[in-house]
């Protein structure tokens, strides 16, 4: 069992949004499942958390329809390398784009919005996808004595799995906990293919892997 020192560890609450869930506009697979999920981690040994949130303009380099000719899932090179296209997803002030309206938000003490920039993707709640601009939650994180992040929510082989490698590389206790996160299950310019291949080199990083239930209430 792992105890939680609710001083120094923070759950991370990665995209919990309608957008990414069935009926959305870029649904990951019962991606409506981690609502009860987190919440249950939210109220029992977290005493605080992150969430992210993914915001984007319309016209939003990262979706297909601003690229003539490629489709969703296609990959295009923008300034800073490949990039994955997706369908119209995550509108700014659209209501899919809010957190899920069932997500228990009282013990999110902050939430990052990311995509913001019309130009650059971001998958990371660290970083965006140039790999230079940073989000500040680092630095947040850093200010409160942050230790440990226990990342849960959508999807695990994009904005999980980025932000877990983000924060191991910056020196934190990193967790990911798998029953409370769904994938999309499509090839990643830097995990591989799917779900197993980003635990695999998430795993390789330091990055444990868990179910819920091995967190001790
Ligand atoms: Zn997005």
């Amino acid at each position: 069992m792992i105890a939680i020192d609710p001083a120094t560890d923070i759950l991370g609450v990665v995209d919990v949004q309608p957008t990414f869930m069935p009926g959305g506009e870029l649904p990951v697979p019962e991606g409506d499942a981690v609502v009860p999920a987190v919440n249950r981690l939210l109220a029992g040994p977290f005493r605080h958390a992150f969430a992210t949130q993914d915001w984007h303009p319309p016209g939003h380099s990262s979706f297909a329809s601003a690229h003539p000719g490629k489709a969703p899932y296609d990959t295009v090179t923008l300034a800073y390398g490949l990039q994955t296209l997706w369908p119209d997803h995550a509108l700014q002030s659209s209501a899919n784009a809010a957190l899920h309206p069932d997500l228990d938000t009282r013990r999110i003490d902050l939430i990052i919005r990311k995509g913001n920039d019309p130009a650059i993707d971001s998958y990371s709640a660290f970083m965006e996808n140039d790999r230079i601009t940073v989000t500040g939650l680092h630095g947040w994180l850093r200010a409160r004595g942050v230790r440990r992040i226990f990342f849960t929510g959508l999807a695990t082989d994009f904005c999980v799995a980025w932000s877990a490698e983000d924060a191991a590389a910056l020196g934190y206790g990193v967790f990911v906990i798998a029953d409370a996160c769904r994938g999309i299950g499509l090839p990643d310019p830097r995990h591989g293919d799917g779900i197993a291949a980003a635990r695999h080199r998430l795993t390789q990083r330091g990055v444990r892997w868990i179910g819920a239930e091995e967190i001790a209430g």
